[in-house]
């Protein structure tokens, strides 16, 4: 996937790094309430499958092909959640 494949993320400052993650799913509900899932949890103890926003710190954070700096305004760190 690239960024180019996931909508637009209008939230993406109260995202975190999520919002430009090559794990992360967003995913609306029937109730249009917006969840952000991270797929890397089903294989990684370290991780939540729904973390808790904004997520500025991640272990398991990998920039999606064509994500900038700009899209969460935080410099990816590494460390737990
Ligand atoms: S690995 Fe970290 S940054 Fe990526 S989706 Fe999961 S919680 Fe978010």
């Amino acid at each position: 996937m690239t960024l180019e494949d996931r909508p637009p993320a209008p939230d993406a400052a109260g995202v975190g790094l999520c919002a430009t993650c090559a794990h992360a799913r967003r995913v609306t509900s029937a109730r249009r309430s917006v969840f952000w899932l991270c797929e890397r949890a089903a294989t990684d103890p370290r991780l939540t499958r729904y973390p808790r926003l904004p997520v500025l710190r991640c272990p398991g954070y990998e920039r999606l092909a064509g994500a900038d700096e700009g899209r969460t305004g935080e410099e990816p760190r590494e460390g737990r959640p």
